[in-house]
């Protein structure tokens, strides 16, 4: 009789469950319960932990051996003792495809070996293209990508580097990086897609639609993993990992919309941000995991934490008195996924916590449910390796193609005085700086490495910048001096001599690989070494055209006035330097615009929609007055704005306001222009921001010719987080700026801003 009720029970609550939804099963859901209800409590938390490869690699004397094996006897313990449902990562520096195959086969071999045959889910971080596999397309770092405006090249970007990850037999991306690159001291900036929310979640949600196609378990798909879910980007010290201090209106006005577009484009993972925010480790934070994420942005897929993050409740940030407890916190809060990832002390833990009662088993099978979802969905039961020659096109021409023309957009022109640019190919130049003949400065951390630091042992194949100069002028009009590295001198006197006998400096500064917390720095200001070298040259009197390649916007106010021109090349990828000489040398006309502010001084960094567009006091001398403005960025040829106008003089909601403006290529060479919108509010219930980008589209014209641009606004784009975290948009006065052109409209529907009215 009690079996009878259980299972009308059961029958009962599926029926329910199935009137509450009112949607049928899927293939993939009833897949999902089928496997689910075979598997034991054991098999199901080892579906929810994660460790690195180096944990299954054979090793000599505590060091993976070379070449990198998977060893037998720890994937059996890995699969069968621990259930283990996902590995990451690589040991060592990029691997050959085959080698990935090998690698790849071993795990998955093993996992068919196991009780339930489920296939390993293995994740990497292909951050700018599959960064981890010899010979594979690298394209401009993020920050790069945001440079070029272009929302179909990051799209076609992200596929090409989906391609390439599944040619790497792996499934699953961690990548994009949706955190708003906003602090420019902060080591990541050049992951993030810049300071703009518009940009960040356009981009970002271009590049998911390009990994995740329109069928995900496609072999040349693979999953987005949204990172790092929420406030990383905006530690309060600039150093990566610390505390950000970030109230929730402010949070959900600048940091939450790239992680809304993103879960709105179907993106089917996330990552956590390691940090913590108003004293809360979002590893722990059940508002911002299980409200915010799932409840209001209804997210539906795997969340999973950041390297070792779970155990850091404990160590690091103190708010756990056990590692058993940190497992416990972070469950709760909603994780589904630890990267634990040295060991399999979150299994056990978990084990006993589910033991104990403190865990009941419907919240593990609600993470496990995800877990095989993704996996199914994504093919890999299917399809577990994958088959080498289903990848023909892998590091092609065809893709080089695509990131030539990726860095050629990103890279930005920002003086350019008595036109000095572009050069004739007949000159004398000097080559000079850390920079100059590096493909590591060209591509940054995250390449072949962690750091970055053996990429010009795999790219002997690329142009550096002082190779690409060379193809342009031939090897004799160029000659070569370091200069110094990016912290010492060289040969400065050397470098002057050389100097003296050329037409035109080429001086590459910048900064060295660095990914992460190695990348911390104290100060702001590009290290004396490189700036002396400037001023060395520059006291010469030939012009310099300073060419930076950073991941991250430092002081070079004193140097970059006395040079003739400047380029922000940000970190452009292995056909940076070709896409340099071409801008150079004008076979292709700049269209990059700086994704964030640069700042004039160390200790004013300021963000361009700040508060306050009155720079505070109006007779303050030290107001807004950055080096150059978000959105800048010169061309070859002029473009000229004029006839800006809006279909109707008010806008109520429901309505679509059409902006209109005429672009014209008033100059003598084709080129692209990014159109940017902004809007700003008159009077609100609190402080408007100064402007704000709405929208932006990228154009090409030849000289003498002319589009019209068309934006389509309605209210809700208008609208801003209030001082109860409510979204509104207010009646009142907007305006709609573009290329220095201005139209004003009203807003009737809504609320008026007051503060004295109740909102
Ligand atoms: C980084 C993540 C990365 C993970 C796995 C962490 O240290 O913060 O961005 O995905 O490592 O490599």
């Amino acid at each position: 009789m009690k079996r009878i009720m259980f299972f009308a029970a059961i029958i009962c609550s599926a029926v329910y469950s199935q009137a509450q939804h009112n949607v049928p099963k899927s293939d993939i859901d009833k897949k999902v319960d089928a496997l689910l209800a075979k598997m034991n409590i054991d098999e199901k938390i080892g579906q929810m932990t994660q460790v690195t490869l180096d944990v299954v690699l054979q090793t000599a004397n505590g060091k993976a051996t070379e070449p990198t094996q998977i060893d037998a006897g720890k994937i059996k313990e890995a699969l069968e003792k621990y259930h283990v449902g996902s590995i990451l990562n690589i040991s060592g520096a990029a691997y050959t495809r085959e080698h990935w195959y090998k690698i790849i086969s071993d795990i998955q071999n093993a996992a068919a070996q196991t009780r339930l045959k489920i296939p390993v889910l293995y994740g990497i971080d292909a951050m700018h293209g599959q960064n981890y596999v010899q010979g594979s397309t690298l394209f401009p770092q993020e920050i790069g990508m945001a440079a070029t405006f272009n929302p179909e090249l990051a799209k076609r970007a992200g596929a090409i580097t989906a391609y390439e990850t599944r040619a790497s037999y792996i499934p699953w991306d961690f990548s994009p990086v949706l955190d708003l690159g906003r602090n420019p001291l902060w080591p990541r900036i050049y992951e993030t897609f810049g300071e703009d929310p518009y940009l960040a979640k356009t981009m970002g949600a271009s590049v998911i639609y390009g990994y995740q196609g329109n069928n995900v378990s496609s072999k040349y798909n693979v999953a987005a993993c949204m990172k790092h879910y929420l406030g990383y980007s905006f530690p309060l010290d600039g150093k990566d990992r610390t505390p950000a201090w970030i109230p929730d209106r402010y949070m959900r006005e600048y940091f939450l919309p790239s992680f809304r577009a993103a879960v709105n484009a179907g993106a089917m993972s996330v990552m956590v941000n390691s940090s913590e925010i108003n004293g809360v480790p979002v590893h722990s934070s059940h508002y911002l995991l299980t409200d915010v994420l799932r409840g209001e942005l209804g997210f539906k897929g795997v969340i999973v934490t950041d390297w070792m993050d779970i155990k850091y409740l404990n160590t690091r940030h103190h708010i756990a008195a056990t590692q058993k407890d940190a497992v416990l916190i972070a469950i709760n809060a909603g994780i589904d996924m630890s990267m634990v990832p040295l060991d399999y002390s979150f299994y056990t833990y978990l084990q006993e916590l589910v033991k104990e009662g403190k865990v009941p088993v419907s919240r593990i099978d609600e993470s496990v449910r995800r877990i095989l979802k993704m996996k199914f969905k994504l093919g890999i039961f299917d399809r577990p390796v994958g088959n080498p020659d289903d990848y023909p096109k892998f590091g092609s021409a065809e893709f080089a193609a695509v990131s030539l023309k990726s860095a050629a957009e990103s890279i930005t022109l920002l003086k350019n005085t008595n036109n000095v640019l572009p050069l004739k190919k007949d000159i004398k130049i000097l080559v000079t700086g850390p920079g100059a003949n590096s493909m590591r400065a060209l591509n940054g951390g995250w390449s072949y490495t962690w750091q970055g630091d053996v990429t010009n042992q795999f790219t002997t194949d690329k142009n550096t910048i002082l190779k690409a100069i060379q193809q342009k002028t031939g090897k004799d009009n160029v000659e070569f001096e370091p200069g110094s590295d990016y912290n010492n001198p060289i040969d400065i006197d050397a470098t002057v001599n050389a100097a003296k006998k050329s037409d035109v400096i080429v001086l590459c500064l910048g900064e060295n690989s660095y990914a992460e917390n190695p990348g911390n720095i104290d100060e702001l200001d590009l290290p004396s070494a490189q700036t002396d070298l400037a001023n060395a040259l520059i006291a010469t009197g030939k012009p310099v055209i300073l060419v930076m390649t950073e991941g991250r916007p430092r002081i070079i106010t004193a140097i970059e006035s006395k040079c003739a021109a400047t380029i922000m090349a940000y970190l452009p990828g292995n056909e940076g330097g070709s896409a340099l000489a071409d801008i150079l040398f004008g076979d292709i006309n700049p269209s990059g615009r700086l994704p964030y502010t640069y700042p004039r001084y160390a200790n004013a960094l300021v963000n361009y929609y700040r508060k306050n567009i009155e720079n505070g006091n109006s007779d303050d001398a030290h107001g807004y007055n950055p080096l150059y403005e978000f959105g800048y960025g010169l061309s070859y040829t002029n473009f000229t704005y004029s006839n800006l106008k809006i279909s109707q003089p008010t806008l109520k909601d429901g309505q679509t306001l059409t902006v209109t403006v005429d672009v014209k290529n008033t100059g003598n060479r084709e080129g692209k222009e990014s159109v940017l919108l902004y809007s700003r509010e008159e009077y609100a219930s609190i402080t408007p921001d100064t402007k704000r980008l709405r929208a932006f589209d990228k154009i090409n014209l030849k000289p003498g010719e002319m589009q019209t641009v068309t934006f389509k606004i309605t209210s809700k784009d208008l609208a801003f987080v209030n001082d109860v975290s409510k979204p509104v948009t207010e009646a009142g006065e907007f305006k709609v700026m573009v290329g220095g052109l201005t139209q004003s409209f009203m807003y009737v529907t809504g609320l008026k801003p007051s503060r004295t009215g109740k909102l």
